[in-house]
Order: structure tokens, then sequence, then C-alpha cells
């Protein structure tokens, strides 16, 4: 007789936390912005996407049990293939290099275009993992799927190929669980419930710590923690006002430096950087409060976005 040895540990273990960065290409009216619309389950606010900057816009952010996922816009593909702007093409390869993975997006009623062959050589190239996803399979018959499967099998390293509906929220499932193993291990990025453009304010706050960082020393930066009070966008001016909360008056006097000096030059550094990722002309309003022990205080921590 045999008795199959089972290791308690294994048996309950939970599959490690994943976390990873995912841009979705593909030629304009494929369904990407719908795609994202379902998978965030709702609608997603962009603030004008701008092709030279170095770093990705963050589009939307996805938290499940088990992972993170955080959509990033590809700025331009299409266009650049249009116009064969190598530049541009360059540029959106870099954003896709930054990624973990990629969506290729194809239509199933239309599959295979020269634009999407072009793109899916670009990406090729990367060496990044690809997964080809064919949209607005609503569109055909199910007989017709499967030789396209087949085909595009043939034509590229997929990963893995999910037919999907965007439009229809068929086969979302699928192309999140497809997704997830190739997501690196790692403890989530963003808070689990932001979703979308609040991603930006964190980053912003998080760019305030930096300067924080920078700028002051010993304990005082830890004993930091910045909220976003206000955040207004107008055609020209994006108008941010953010708290920097510290545990002890003495801490308030050294950021706020002599005759000011200190909260000016962390206000101007980040407010320069914060213009220059974001493409606007912004106005940062720095206050500095005392809140003791917020540190130790989890309701204060919830407040500011942390836990
Ligand atoms: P994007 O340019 O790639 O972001 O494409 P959009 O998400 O804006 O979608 C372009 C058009 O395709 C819109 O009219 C969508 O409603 C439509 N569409 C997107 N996904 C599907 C789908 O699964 N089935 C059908 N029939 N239409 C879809
Ligand atoms: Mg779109």
């Amino acid at each position: 007789m045999s008795i199959e040895k089972k290791s308690p540990e294994i048996i309950s273990a939970k599959p490690e936390f994943r976390c990873g960065y995912i841009t979705i290409a593909g030629r304009p009216n494929v369904g990407k912005s719908t795609l994202l619309n379902q998978i965030l389950g709702q609608k997603v606010a962009i603030i004008s996407p701008k092709p030279n900057t170095t770093r990705n816009r963050i589009l939307g952010v996805k938290t499940l049990e088990d992972a993170q996922l955080i959509f990033l816009d590809t700025p331009g593909i299409h266009q650049a293939t249009k116009e064969l702007n190598k530049y541009m093409v360059e540029q959106a390869l870099r954003s896709a290099r930054e990624a973990d993975l990629i969506y290729l997006m194809i239509e199933a009623n239309t599959p295979w275009q020269e634009e999407d062959i072009f793109t899916f050589r670009q990406l090729a190239v990367l060496e990044l993992p690809l997964i080809l996803v064919i949209n607005k399979i609503d569109l055909v018959k199910k007989r017709d799927l499967l030789p396209l499967i087949d085909y595009s099998q043939k034509l590229g390293p997929f990963k893995e190929i999910v037919p999907i509906s965007a439009l229809k929220a068929d086969g979302i499932d699928e192309l999140i669980n497809a997704t997830i193993p190739y997501l690196p291990e790692s403890p989530a990025l963003f808070p689990e419930d932001m979703v979308t453009d609040q991603a930006e304010r964190f980053w912003v706050s998080e760019v305030i710590r930096e300067k924080l960082f920078l700028l002051t020393h010993q304990e005082v930066p830890y004993s930091t923690a910045v909220l976003i009070e206000d955040w207004k966008e107008t055609p020209n001016l994006l108008r941010i006002r953010a708290i920097i909360f510290v545990e002890r008056p003495s801490q308030k006097g050294i950021i706020i430096g002599e005759k000011g000096r200190m909260i000016k030059k962390i206000g101007t550094l980040a407010r320069e950087e914060i213009e220059f990722f974001l493409g606007t002309k912004v106005y940062l309003e720095l206050r500095v409060k005392v809140s003791k022990n917020w540190t130790k205080d989890p309701y204060a921590l919830r407040r500011m976005g942390y836990r």
C-alpha cells in the first residue's frame, strides 16, 4: 500500500503575488480602449498623451487577489507606421520596451492587415512576451476563428493567443488569467483601490517625496507622507495642492527651512519634473502639517493612500 505524501505547506501555498506593466499595441479602431475600459470596469481618464516624454503614461491599474496589472499607453505606433517616421517608431517602441508584456491586438473580421504585420515585426524584436489578442470575435463565425488562430500561431512566437470580444465582454477573464503568469513576482506597486488617473496623483506625491529625500536628511524624509489635496486641470495649467505631513514641529521647521528656502527648493524641483513628464504647466502649492504619529495611525495612512 502506498501512501501519497503531500506536504501541507505546498497544498496551502498561495501563488506569489505578481505585478507588472502591460502595453496594448494595435492599429487604430481594433478596440484597445474598449478592452481597457472593460478590464477596469469604468471609463478611463487620460490627459493627452505626450509621445516625447521618457516615461510611459499609466492608463489604468487593475488589482486582483493575486496580481496587479498596470496598463501603459503606447504613444503612436500606428501614426508612426503610417508616416514611417523613424523617430516616432523609436519612441513608441521605447515605451513598449519598458513593459513586462505586450498585447498585440488584431481584429477577427479583418485580421493581419499590412499595418498589423508591421507592428508585429517591430514588437517581435523586443523579446518581451507577446500575447495576441484577437478582438471582435462577435463579428465572425466560430469556424472561421480556428483557421485564424492556426495561421497566427505559425506567424509568430506568441506566448498566448486569446480570442475576445471587448465590446461584449467575452473572453476578458481568460485574457487576464493568461496574462498573470508572464508578470514578474512583485508586490503591488500601486494602492489596490486605485484606478486610472489617480495613478498620476500618486506619482506626483512620489515625486514630491523623492525631493524630500534628496534635500533633507536623517529621519526627516522617513517621517513624511505626501497627500495630494487638490488637483485641477485647465487647458493651460495644472494646479496641484499637496500637504507634506510630518510627525513633529521640529521636522516642519527643517522642511520649511530658513526664510522658506527649503520648501521652495523642494517645490521647484518637483514642479519642474512634473511639468516635464506631464507636458503641461504646473502650479504647485506645498504646505507642511504636523500630524503626530501618522506613521503609526492606520486611518491616517489610508487617507493618504498608503496601507
Ligand atoms: P482603439 O482605437 O483601438 O482604442 O479602438 P476603440 O476601443 O476606440 O474601438 C473602435 C471601435 O470598435 C468602436 O466603435 C468600438 O465600439 C468597436 N469595438 C471594440 N471592440 C469591439 C468588439 O469586440 N466587437 C465589436 N463588434 N466592436 C468592437
Ligand atoms: Mg483608443
